[in-house]
């Protein structure tokens, strides 16, 4: 199907560091290939996420450096930013939970649960510092995790075993001010009701059948106890809580991850506000047969094949207590939430602080992006937790795309440009040439449709098995043995560089930055694939300045089949290679690194 408005929402980067290759491996390559495909076979791709730059991590960082949380979150969103151009994700709006733009949606959202009675006032038991009798913020009080044991757990999470906490749950809560017990007292906060979301919820999974099995089971199991949920906070950072008597205060805001996952819909706002039509969102998130496709790890499927679809339901009007949409009429719920399992290193746990970590940065610094982009892709941690290390990553790299690929478009581009000069002219075509031919451009429809719905391990796994049978023709037909016969030779050169053509066409979504050199050794002009780009815009309503990542993807190839290659006599030079081997060496570097024996 094609002309469909789909939405790549892609989960947001927490502002509290630089991203490494673990979470990019869940939300970051499996979002950008899809909607490379998307766009490839005709459809109209939104492709948009932010930082989460709200919630106690940022506050706690602040304090510890003496600066302000905006400051924290500055830079960190500039060091996010960059991480994510360098690996060519190609959102159309990348942008923040700081806005105006997104305050104004949040608090929008929660209005509209309100309205229909789904979100409720309840006092709860908040915690005060005894000697001073003032509030303590939950991020204030440490005591230990009544999940996990963990005795540094704070009063709005565990980091340990990164369950959400109320400061109440805490063994032993003590301030982490002065040391002393808080007292709990009386203190009032907005909850959501999640059980009044029980039938819907469910009805809406009973019709989600093509999930994922892990994601859609875990998410069923999950509607089986249903909670009120905390909206609001005892915070000073975050959206505040568009209510006239709180509206002001500073000791109140909206749950960090309640506005985080209602930036889908701010980003895609914004997006229409800054193209010139402010309407425009609406074809993604209000057109019957629009899609909506949520990428993430699996420690957010919680967030959003629950409480997301809980906030829009409400917004609705469409569970137990009825309703009628708020103001932006009714809202998508999400065609499909794609989650990743989680990727280990070298057997452990990523670990910023125990250095168990590669940084997408230092990676790039030393690598090319479409070498970890294959490897996430083939190796990835699409189905089950899965373990980086360098010596696979090596070998995927030389084995698989050098040596396949690279090796393929190296050889074959080579030989034209050297016999001929130029794209060769064909002749009659044997059964073995049309053979191959049907073989790579039969790909599309099996290579697109495990890329429709996903199984983009089994997709590339095709595409590559179609290289394989590009490399095993051209080893047959041996056209370096067929100086004698330079029109059967110019046929089958001919007919490699076709296939070529084909291949780097369904591999184009998983390697962006490839696929456009490739394109040009074949005599291609103009783009190909289109690499997204870091535009300093201001704040649309307070005029703040930060970075944005968008790009002009309308300009790349929008073809999702074979097309023909450039016209015989189209010059051709002699190719540099696409890919780089990778030395033995580079792996007793890296391990010395993760050891933090730095090679320098
Ligand atoms: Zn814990």
């Amino acid at each position: 199907m094609t002309d469909r408005h789909i939405l790549t929402a892609v989960a947001w980067p927490y502002a509290n560091g630089p991203r490494h290759i673990g979470h990019v491996s869940g939300f970051g390559v499996p979002s950008d290939v899809f909607s490379r495909y998307q766009r490839m076979a005709g459809n109209r791709v939104l492709m948009v996420s932010g930082t989460d730059e709200h919630g106690t991590p940022i506050t706690v960082a602040a304090d510890a450096e003496g600066v302000t949380p905006r400051q924290i979150a500055d830079r960190n969103n500039r060091v996010i930013v960059d991480d994510l151009v360098g690996l060519g994700m190609s959102y159309d709006l990348f942008t923040r939970t700081t806005t105006g733009n997104h305050a104004a949606v949040s608090q929008e959202i929660f209005l509209g649960l309100l309205k229909n009675g789904y979100v409720f006032p309840q006092t709860t038991l908040g915690a005060i510092s005894p000697s001073t009798g003032r509030t303590l913020p939950d991020r204030y009080i440490e005591g230990t995790c009544p999940i996990c044991g963990y005795d540094g757990a704070r009063g709005d999470q565990c980091d340990n075993c990164g369950n959400q906490l109320d400061p109440t749950d805490l063994i032993n809560p003590v301030s982490r001010v002065n040391g002393e017990t808080p007292l709990f007292v009386e203190s009032e906060h907005y909850f959501l009701d999640l059980p009044a979301f029980t039938r819907a919820l469910g009805d809406w999974l009973a019709t989600r059948g093509n999930w994922r099995s892990n994601v859609l089971n875990f998410s069923v199991n999950l509607l089986e106890d249903l909670k009120p949920r905390s909206y609001t906070r005892d915070i000073d950072w975050g959206v505040r809580v568009p209510l006239p008597d709180w509206r002001d205060r500073d000791d109140k805001r909206i749950y960090v991850w309640f506005d985080a996952v209602v930036g889908y819909l701010s980003a895609s706002i914004e997006w229409a506000r800054r193209s010139g039509d402010p309407e425009a969102w609406r074809q993604w998130w209000q057109t019957p047969d629009a899609g909506a496709y949520y990428f993430m790890g699996k420690d957010n499927i919680v967030f959003h094949a629950e409480i997301w679809p809980a906030q829009l339901l409400g917004y609705n009007g469409e569970g137990d207590k009825g309703g009628t949409p708020g103001s932006y009429g009714r809202l998508n719920l999400p065609t499909e939430v794609v989650s990743s399992e989680f990727l280990t290193m070298e057997g452990r746990k990523f670990s910023s602080s125990r250095n168990v970590v590669i940084y997408v940065r230092d990676f790039l610094a030393r690598y090319d992006p479409d070498a970890l982009r294959y490897f996430i892709a083939v190796a990835g941690p699409e189905n089950q937790d899965t373990d980086f290390t360098w010596e696979e990553f090596r070998r995927r790299n030389n084995d698989e795309l050098v040596a396949g690929w690279g090796n393929l478009v190296n050889r074959s581009v080579s030989m034209a440009a050297k016999n001929v000069g130029a794209v060769p002219t064909p002749g009659e075509l044997t059964d073995a040439d049309r053979a191959l031919l049907a073989t790579t451009s039969g790909a599309f429809d099996v290579v697109g449709d495990l890329l429709g719905r996903n199984r983009q391990k089994a997709a590339i796994g095709e595409a590559m098995r179609v290289v394989g049978e590009a490399n095993k023709y051209l080893s047959d037909q041996a056209p370096w043995k067929l100086k004698e016969d330079p029109a059967r030779r110019d046929t089958v050169l001919h007919t490699a560089l076709q296939a070529i053509s084909d291949c780097n066409t369904l591999l184009s979504p998983f390697l962006p930055h490839s696929a456009q050199k490739v394109h040009e050794l074949l005599g291609g002009t103009g783009t190909w694939s289109v690499l997204p780009e870091v535009q300093e815009v201001t704040d649309l309503d307070d005029g703040s300045p930060y970075p944005v990542i968008t790009g002009d993807y309308g300009r790349g190839a929008a073809v999702w089949r074979s097309t023909p290659l450039a016209e015989p006599g189209t010059p051709l030079a002699a190719p540099t290679p696409v890919f780089s081997k990778l030395d033995e060496s580079i792996v007793e570097d890296e391990l010395r690194r993760l050891r933090g024996d730095d090679p320098a």
